[in-house]
């Protein structure tokens, strides 16, 4: 029989050498120890041409020819092939690369013994070929989200640490893709090919690359554009309860961008497959995917790769925004993200606060929001507008989730199920819905229309409470009501037609101005697609006057109210 050799990295203690002889069920005199710093960690066993590695620098070795092999392709092999040549010049001492052993595996978190060295969001290398991303960091052990393998990796893997953290491909490739949150495409049509790669995570622009936010965001939607108006780099939340429209909100603000050079990236989290494949239906019947990504990571998407969507999602708009670019981004939606997070931090074992959500779910949200900006000219001008969405229970705006993100945006656009139930769609509640910077964004001829809707429509809902009870009302009441009616009959709009600037403004004066006064309910709608098309073949100068200029001078306010003086005559 041939002798034992044991080489080890280090010289082994007495203790250590009789343990591996027994192990070895053999003598301790019928042992050779050798010492080989080459090693790095870890010992080879070898018995004539028997040869068993535990060794850290075997382990890298077989890693460097193993790794890259199945992710070719993949939006992560980059970093795999600067690691096969790091591994390979790995001598020990250089202290970037460290290795571990995955201890346990469950739904998508591992933790991990043995790293020496690992950062907080650090991408781990496991068994050669899967990427995890470290979470926790305590005392001999690391927690971390697997964002490939996540049926594959083992309890006993080897982990090794990389020194980067995620990367997106980004650049205009993009457009028109369905990519995951890693930026693989989903949608079948092809590798993409990158401009270059965006780490996930960025700082916020600080506040000397910002500018006002001064140019606004139309979305097509009248009730929007006009009394809670969005400006470009402005956050402006939709919150409301299952089934009142909130997507095909978002979906009307990205179909109105057409041909108004804005790039637009939709992340659905946690939504169901149906949805997400209904969204990108719409979107290419509307040519809006032309200008559009879309990030998906659906409800049966693992936690991590939901948990991480949105930020790498904003790594592709922010891309676009230091071009120079005006981008729109839609997070659809952000209490399905928290609750993603919520589940890795209980099996990261975190302590579980209000709601069980951990304590740091504000943060995951204002450091995800805050990268909304519009820049200054000097940092190229771009801007990224966020449209979060947070689903509510029963109307409650006041619980957890919705109190943090409606403290941490610049507004909110609040819809409601009784509105949308009983056919005012888009069902915005526009007592509690504001925008809190895009007035100052606002066209003159908006401000000019906007403002006398909001009081009539406050008047009226005002008015509205007292004459559910049945009183009498005197003739000015009457008026008020009939009006508001009217403005609300107005303001209905279908999904999916999108409204110019000119056309919103040309019906809420034509309204405001009592056209409609004498007009049934039930017809508003019909008689103002009417006048509306009349005006637009007839007045031609008027309409682009205002898309001109935005703003009603007192020549066009004048035509206006002879066309609203015809009408009421007519009828
Ligand atoms: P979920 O909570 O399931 O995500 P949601 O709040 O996103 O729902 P949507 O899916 O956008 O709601 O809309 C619900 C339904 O209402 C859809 O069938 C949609 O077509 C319809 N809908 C939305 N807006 C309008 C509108 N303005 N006019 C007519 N129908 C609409
Ligand atoms: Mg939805």
């Amino acid at each position: 029989m041939n002798r034992f050799v044991v080489t080890s990295a280090k010289e082994l203690s007495v203790e250590q050498k009789k343990k591996i002889a027994a192990e070895l069920k053999t003598e301790l005199s019928s042992v050779t120890f050798a010492v080989d710093e080459a090693l790095i960690g870890g010992i080879v066993i070898s018995n004539g041409d028997k040869i068993l590695d535990a060794s850290v620098r075997g382990k890298l070795d077989s890693a460097s020819k193993k790794i890259g092999k199945n992710l070719e392709g993949h939006p992560l092999d980059h970093i795999l092939k600067e690691l096969k040549s790091e591994f390979r010049s790995f001598d020990g001492k250089n202290e970037k690369i460290n290795a571990g052993i995955v201890r346990s595996v469950s739904d998508g978190v591992i933790f991990v013994d043995g790293l020496k060295d690992a950062k907080v969001s650090e991408l781990l290398l496991i068994a050669d070929k899967f990427f995890a991303m470290v979470m926790n960091l305590q005392e001999g052990v690391v927690g971390a989200i697997l964002l490939t393998g996540m049926t594959k990796v083992r309890a006993g893997d080897f982990a090794v640490t990389t020194g980067r953290i995620v990367t997106v491909p980004v650049g205009k490739n993009l457009l028109g893709r369905v990519v995951d949150p890693l930026g693989s495409p989903l949608d079948g049509a092809g590798e993409i090919v990158a401009d270059g790669y965006r780490r996930a995570e960025n700082p916020a622009p600080s506040i000397f690359d910002r500018a006002k936010v001064s140019k606004p965001l139309y979305t097509g939607v009248k009730t929007i554009d006009s009394i809670i108006p969005i400006g470009k780099g402005q956050r402006e939340l939709i919150i409301g309860d299952r089934q009142t429209g909130k997507t095909a909100l978002c979906l009307d603000a990205i179909i109105n961008q057409k041909g108004k050079n804005v790039y637009c990236v939709y992340v659905a989290i946690g939504q169901k497959s149906t949805t997400v494949a209904d969204v990108i239906k719409r979107l290419k019947e509307h040519g809006a995917m032309e200008y559009t990504v879309v990030v998906s990571a659906i409800a049966s998407d693992s936690a991590p790769l939901q948990y991480i969507a949105p930020y790498t999602a904003t790594a592709m708009a922010e891309a676009f925004m230091t071009e120079g670019k005006d981008v729109l981004i839609v997070y659809d939606d952000l209490s399905k993200h928290a609750v993603a997070y919520r589940t890795i931090s209980l099996l990261l074992k975190r302590p579980a606060g209000r709601e069980a959500y951990p304590g740091d779910v504000f943060y995951i949200h204002s450091r995800l929001l805050e990268r909304s900006a519009a820049l200054n000219e000097k940092c190229g001008g771009g801007s990224l507008t966020a449209l979060p969405i947070i689903e509510t229970l029963g109307s409650d705006i006041s619980s957890y989730i919705p109190t943090n993100v409606i403290s941490i945006t610049d507004g909110q656009i609040f819809l409601e199920s009784e509105l949308f139930h009983s056919g005012v769609r888009p069902a915005v509640n526009v007592g509690l819905s504001v925008s809190r910077v895009g007035g100052s964004a606002q066209c003159a001829a908006m401000r000019k229309v906007s403002k006398g809707l909001k009081l009539d429509l406050a008047r009226y809902r005002e008015m509205a409470i007292f004459t559910q009870f049945g009183a009498d009302v005197d003739e000015d009441t009457k008026e008020v009501l009939n009006k508001g009616i009217k403005l609300t009959n107005m303001l209905i709009q279908p999904q999916f037609r999108p409204y110019s600037m000119p056309d919103e403004i040309l019906e809420i004066y034509l309204t405001s101005a009592g056209a409609m006064r004498d007009v049934p309910p039930g017809k508003v709608r019909a008689k103002l697609d009417e006048i509306l098309y009349k005006i637009k073949s007839e007045k031609k100068e008027l309409v682009s006057s205002i898309e001109e200029t935005g703003a009603l001078s007192d020549e066009n306010v004048k035509i206006l109210d002879e066309i609203v003086a015809s009408i009421k005559e007519e009828i």
